[in-house]
């Protein structure tokens, strides 16, 4: 069974004490197994709490963040490559502190729109430093998640055809594919059959719309995405993530160019997203099934 996942940026727009405890209670309250917490600045952790309240409430936990122009892995600057690596594992202690076996989002780039495409030298540089992390990251048993984003946000890893040969290059065990239905909306040609060619490469993965709203508010075709979950065996965590200038706070407003509200009530939201992914993933479960019936079988 897949564990469900939900991001804290649809409670909190950073990590106070009192930011902490509303994400962490309300997410527990709500049934979800794991809570992906925004490392953008590992510094704004209080370890001790946040480890302290995600056991207490029994919540797995995963860090996210993307890289920014001064620490950017894939530039070839050996400078900006050095901070780069240097940050990562910083992100890589706090996870291991935290309890957290997952770190995932644009861990290879800066997260940011690129002006000109990457260059090969860039590319290698970024896998090479992803596998020393990654062995790093192996020691604490956490896994990385290189995930996909639209070409505003990175110009690496746009399609999940890029990413497996990337996590390739990497060559690390822990170094997987994590795919995200808003971003693939926007660069794949064909989403289920992106999902299919990830297979055993695919370690994460985020849930949301073509808005970033409301699940089944937008035009991606959800039930054909989780069909292709399930018919392709994926058991990791499934995490909705959706934005809202209500809550998100700086810089990811203008990174991600949340210009609009599309929603206020993130209680609403989150229950709805609940029911929604176990719906979903019933249909999907059964629809597997049904597919796989015998005349005369019960
Ligand atoms: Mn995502």
């Amino acid at each position: 069974m897949n564990k469900l996942g939900l991001h804290a940026n649809v409670w909190v727009g950073s990590w106070s004490e009192a930011e902490a405890r509303l994400a962490i209670s309300r997410t527990a309250e709500l049934g979800f197994d794991v809570l992906e917490m925004p490392a953008l600045d590992p510094a704004i952790f209080d370890i001790a709490l946040t480890r302290r309240l995600l056991d207490e409430a029994g919540l797995a936990s995963v860090l996210s963040l993307g890289l920014d122009a001064g620490t950017d892995i894939s530039s070839g600057d050996p400078e900006k490559m050095r901070a780069g690596e240097a940050r990562l594992l910083d992100v890589v202690s706090v996870a291991r502190d935290i309890g957290a076996h997952h770190i995932s989002g644009i861990l290879y780039s800066a997260f940011q729109k690129y002006m000109v495409p990457p260059t090969r030298r860039g590319i290698e540089g970024a896998a090479e430093v992803i596998a020393r992390v990654g062995e790093k990251a192996a020691a604490s048993n956490i896994t990385l998640g290189m995930e996909v984003v639209n070409r505003y946000e990175t110009n690496v890893l746009n399609t999940a055809a890029q990413a497996i040969e990337f996590c390739r290059m990497v060559d690390r065990p822990n170094v997987k594919v994590h795919l995200d239905v808003y971003h693939m909306n926007i660069e794949e040609t064909d989403s289920v059959a992106a999902i299919e060619m990830t297979g055993d490469m695919l370690g994460y993965f985020h849930t949301g719309d073509s808005h970033r709203g409301y699940l089944g508010t937008g035009s991606i075709d959800l039930p054909a995405i989780f069909k292709a979950l399930v018919r392709t065996g994926y058991e990791g965590t499934i995490t909705f993530e959706s934005f809202s200038s209500k809550v998100v706070g700086d810089p990811l407003t203008g990174i991600l160019g949340i210009w609009r509200n599309t929603w206020d009530d993130s209680d609403d939201l989150v229950r709805h997203a609940m029911e929604y992914t176990r719906s979903q993933l019933k249909s999907a479960r059964e629809s597997l099934r049904t597919s796989a019936l015998m005349p005369g079988q019960d």
